[in-house]
């Protein structure tokens, strides 16, 4: 089903064509002729003493030199500079203008860098962070074609010998044209995840990170969330649609095999281990923000008190306040009466919040002004907008007593247990 990639055919393809590796995995190939053009390259990795991630999305070229291609970033970020390297590939076979390349070889490196941002982590100019960490005894699992999207999937160790599954996502790169960027001059008044400085019209300019209005915005509920609170999730998706006054959200059953990061959907992962808490992850285009994939993931723990229906108003809050994440909203921690799910609340409050979504209340004052103004350029009455504070803001504290957000690690660390990050 066609619920995110709108790119226009890629070039790069799975191919069982030419198979040079005995592991009978596909090699991707790419067309001579092509090279110049823009791809977008996104990446997230599963680590399982960490959890998942994502990393830095960005717009690639490719550059021959003899034998290997090298991978140009092509994000432009700063005016002027010369494109660094992000990886050099092996041509492995040459046919008819068709290159077949070791994407296992090529990919050694991680960014650390992660793919949302804000500018009161990071700031608003880009300092083009290289920490990164190298990949070691890589192994290549699979690779697929999703739609025009080459889905590449590696096994790899890290430097302490930690497991780690890398997701790569190759697209050829074309930004929907009537996809309008919302830019974010500041977080004093409302927060969303923003993408990294970019030199534009001779300033830094930060985007707000949202999904294309024009088009339903899908997410799916993995098969592993149980039929007794499947409905709950629904309706803490569905709160956005109060929040939006459209009905832009959607929601459906993601078939059995399909688990979050997934390239086809927006899964709402029901997150059994234990590891870490709830959280969403989103990976957007680097230069308009658009978000393109979402992965949700609900620990169920958390939302164990009480008899099913508290622990299913429970799970509507958890929902409509991750899937607030998964639209590119921030914390907001302003004290006082509830404006917005996007803050941490004792569990009555929780409680009273999910028992009006389920009756299908009008969503809270905050998150309706913003979602408006971002997504549909309603106009923003600021003298009538609650108070605003996020993460990393001096004197911003959640209203419930927290040892961890997510507003900058995304609860990956084992201590955010126990919190809806
Ligand atoms: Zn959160």
């Amino acid at each position: 089903m066609r619920l995110l990639c709108l790119f226009a055919a890629g070039v790069l393809v799975a191919t069982s064509a030419s198979v040079p590796q005995a592991l009978g995995i596909p090699t991707a190939t790419l067309k001579d002729a092509e090279l110049g053009e823009r791809f977008l390259l996104q990446v997230s990795y599963e680590q399982g003493s960490i959890g998942f991630n994502t990393s830095r999305s960005r717009v690639v070229t490719f550059e021959r030199d003899g034998a290997v291609l090298h991978m140009l970033d092509a994000s432009n970020t700063r005016g002027g500079d010369s494109a660094g390297i992000l990886a050099t590939i092996p041509i492995r076979t040459e046919t008819h203008g068709t290159l077949g390349v070791d994407l296992n070889e090529g990919f050694d490196t991680i960014d650390r860098e992660e793919d949302r941002t804000g500018e009161d982590y990071y700031g608003r100019i880009d300092r083009h962070d290289a920490r990164s960490f190298r990949l070691f005894e890589r192994k290549p699992v699979s690779i697929s074609y999703h739609e025009s999207t080459l889905v590449f999937d590696q096994e790899a160790r890290t430097k302490d010998g930690q497991p780690i599954v890398v997701h790569y996502y190759l697209s050829s790169y074309h930004p929907r044209p009537d996809f309008r960027p919302f830019e974010m001059e500041n977080l004093r008044r409302f927060g969303f995840y923003e993408t990294y400085p970019q030199w534009r019209y001779g300033r830094w300019v930060l985007y707000a990170m949202k999904f294309d209005p024009h088009k339903p915005i899908v997410f799916a509920l993995s098969s592993a969330i149980p039929e007794r609170y499947r409905s709950a999730v629904r309706d803490g998706v569905l709160y956005w649609n109060q929040a939006l006054g459209t009905s832009a959200l959607r929601v459906i059953d993601a078939p059995p095999v399909v688990r979050a990061p997934s390239p086809d959907y927006n899964v709402i992962q029901w997150v059994t281990s234990g590891a870490f808490a709830s959280t969403s992850y989103v990976q957007s285009d680097p230069l308009t923000g658009e978000i393109l994939h979402a992965h949700v993931f609900i620990l169920p723990e958390t939302m164990a008190d009480g008899d099913l229906q508290q622990q299913n108003d429970h799970l509507r809050y958890i929902a409509a306040h991750e899937v607030g994440h998964a639209l590119g909203l921030r914390h907001n921690f302003a004290p006082g009466e509830a404006s917005t799910v996007m803050s941490y609340f004792k569990l009555p409050q929780i409680l009273q919040i999910g028992r009006n979504i389920r009756a299908g209340a009008p969503a809270l004052p905050y998150d309706t002004a913003i979602v408006q103004h971002v997504y549909l350029g309603a106009p923003l009455d600021i003298d009538m907008l609650p108070p605003f504070c996020t993460d990393s803001q001096r004197g911003c504290v959640p209203f419930r007593s927290m040892k961890e957000s997510d507003g900058i690690r995304g609860g990956a660390s084992a201590d955010a247990k126990g919190s809806e990050n």
